[in-house]
């Protein structure tokens, strides 16, 4: 038993090491033979590092399946003992994390409903003071880079050593494209904030469908992730929870064979390796800048319709002062120029009063 365990850390270590880091799984644990079965598949691609899988599941509404709880455990044990997977589960309080080590389990997850909340990651820190496991973070559901931090820095001062982070996207009202916004730019401003801990992407929870999971992949892959967590089963229309983002393990496959994986040696990259990285980089933020700027429009467009109705005109000059002086603030606070500030503004007021114009005449 002894040396068993020895080898089964040293393997984790190795994982950990590991880029890409590919952690695969059913979003829940449902029985034995589907966890196995799928563990089983996963690990005949070759492909996959770890096991995943949600033993207890947070749910936003009640009434969804919550989890088959601890017994779930065993045949997560089981499950590497066949494979020679390491496993991951998600935990959310102290008694959980007890119970996922009692059992064995290799690392431990902290998903986006309990990153919102410090005293719950309080809690699972506390459980964690003496307990050498890595621990992954996923952001928290909305867009709030201090609590994702707050976080880190809870799980860090119970004195867990090997912190990573997840990037699962962000709750965005009326958003459509993704189940939640991938909002890049917020990932690698955490990167950024944390140089050196291991970030990987999550695109099944970002996409909540599977048409775009490869898309999604790929961009944090251009991004320079670490690794990814995409979830597998075996009969992903009939799965108990996240029936639509998960794929088969064979359709997983395909994919990572799709991905275009960039350099891992970053000491024998190119000058212009890197150039491409950060040009690559660029290129999504303008991205979504343009996103933005269209939802700007859209909402301008909406203005123009209710002062039509209301025979109200189109520029109110007290409103468009009080946004100039509240950009120039921000502005001077985060080191943009007011002259670029000024330009950017009357660039973007321009088209807003076009978009007006038109509705209001129309
Ligand atoms: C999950 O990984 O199955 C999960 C519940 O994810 P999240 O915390 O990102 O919603
Ligand atoms: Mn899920």
């Amino acid at each position: 038993m002894q040396t068993v365990e020895k080898g089964s850390e040293s393997i984790l270590q190795k994982k950990w090491a590991k880029r890409p880091l590919i952690i695969s799984g059913p979003c829940s644990a449902e029985s034995e033979e589907q966890l196995i079965a799928t563990a089983q598949q996963l690990a005949a691609t070759g492909k996959v590092d770890m096991l995943r899988a949600g033993i207890w599941k947070p749910r936003t509404k009640p009434g969804l399946f919550e989890g088959v709880g601890a017994v779930g455990l065993p045949w997560m044990q089981q499950a590497k003992k066949i494979t020679g997977l390491p496993t991951t589960v998600e935990v959310a309080t102290g008694k959980q994390v007890q119970d996922a080590l009692t059992f064995g389990v290799d690392m431990l997850w902290i998903g986006a409903r309990t990153t919102v909340n410090p005293f719950s990651v309080q809690e699972v820190a506390d459980a964690l003071r003496g307990v050498d496991v890595p621990v992954l973070i996923k952001n928290p559901i909305n867009p709030d880079l201090e609590l994702w931090s707050g976080a880190v820095e809870r799980v860090a001062r119970a004195g867990v050593k090997q912190i990573g982070l997840i990037h699962r996207g962000f709750s965005s009202y009326g958003n459509t494209e993704f189940r939640n916004a991938p909002m890049w730019h917020l990932a690698i401003e955490m990167k950024r904030r944390n140089p050196g801990m291991m970030i990987i992407n999550d695109p099944s929870h970002i996409c909540g469908r599977r048409d775009i999971l490869l898309d999604v992949a790929q961009k944090a892959m251009d991004l320079d992730f670490d690794g990814l967590m995409i979830e597998s089963h075996i009969d992903p229309d009939s799965a108990w929870s996240d029936a639509k983002q998960q794929v088969t393990p064979a359709r997983l496959e395909e994919m990572l064979d799709a991905i275009k994986w960039r350099v891992e040696d970053v000491s024998s990259e190119s000058f212009h390796a890197a150039l491409d990285k950060l040009r690559e980089q660029i290129n999504h933020v303008d991205d979504e800048l343009m996103d933005l700027l269209a939802q700007r429009m859209r909402i301008a467009e909406k203005i123009g319709e209710y002062k039509r109705n209301n025979s109200v005109t189109i520029l109110q000059t007290n409103r468009w002062n009080q946004i100039l002086d509240k950009s120039f603030q921000k502005a001077d606070k985060i080191g943009l120029s007011r002259d670029f500030v000024t330009k950017y503004l009357d660039a973007v007021h321009m088209e807003s009063i076009n978009r007006q114009n038109r509705i209001m005449n129309s």
